[in-house]
């Protein structure tokens, strides 16, 4: 499965080779190319980690970092610091970033900094086919299709799918799931649960308005229906 990245960089020429570099690494990817553009696409998008650009036009990437967590997501956070900006990186953590790394730096040191990341937000493989109707999940070779084709999901869906899944006809409160699929604390990030649910109804459901698979339960959470 294909991790989804966001690369939000204002310089063009690092923007172009590094997306072109992550691509050919694997990863499917998005880009930014000032603070707004990030932050939006950062808050209606699932992506599976964010590359932030400290240094950028509009609005930079501590206030990107600052905002995302505040819209309640959990994405992990990379930041791409200059050299010497050390209260910055501090700062950085302090509003929620997981990681950074100091320009100039090397691909190859970015990349594994990355798989780390994606790594330590990735949970077990699960195991087993589940067919929900028309939707088909393959826990082992972690892939989805419906109706036969491939739909795509970002390695947190597949996690909060399975996890719907391990406990299909039950229902789940936001906390719940955030503790069990995101690993936090009650209380925190609860729009994080209510994003992914809206995306992987649009994959998955034939009425995304009118969801049948994964139902809310008002008050309360969600519910895997199997027929
Ligand atoms: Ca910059």
């Amino acid at each position: 499965m294909n991790e989804s990245l966001l690369l939000v960089e204002d310089e063009e020429a690092l923007r172009m080779t590094l997306g072109d570099r992550l691509r050919s690494a694997g990863y499917v990817v998005d880009l930014a190319a000032d603070g707004e553009q990030g932050f939006e696409k950062a808050t209606t998008l699932p992506f599976d980690l964010v590359i932030l650009d400290i240094m950028l036009p509009r609005s930079n990437g501590l206030d990107v970092c600052r905002g995302i967590r505040s819209a309640g997501l959990a994405t992990p956070v990379l930041l791409l610091t200059a050299r010497g900006q050390t209260s910055e990186k501090v700062l950085g953590f302090k509003l929620g970033a997981d990681d950074y790394v100091t320009k100039p730096f090397d691909t190859t040191e970015l990349l594994a900094r990355i798989e780390a990341l994606l790594r330590r937000t990735a949970s077990h493989s699960g195991k087993g086919f589940l067919r929900i109707g028309s939707v088909l999940v393959d826990f082992r070779g972690t892939k989805v299709t419906r109706d036969g084709l491939p739909v795509y999901v970002t390695s947190r869906e597949f996690q909060l799918l399975r996890y719907l899944a391990e406990n299909a006809g039950k229902t789940l409160s936001r906390d719940l799931l955030l503790r069990e699929v995101w690993g936090y604390e009650i209380g925190t990030f609860t729009r994080t649960v209510d994003v992914h649910i809206a995306s992987l109804r649009q994959k998955l459901e034939e009425a995304p308005r009118k969801p049948k698979l994964i139902v809310t339960v008002p008050g309360f959470g969600y519910r895997l229906e199997i027929s």
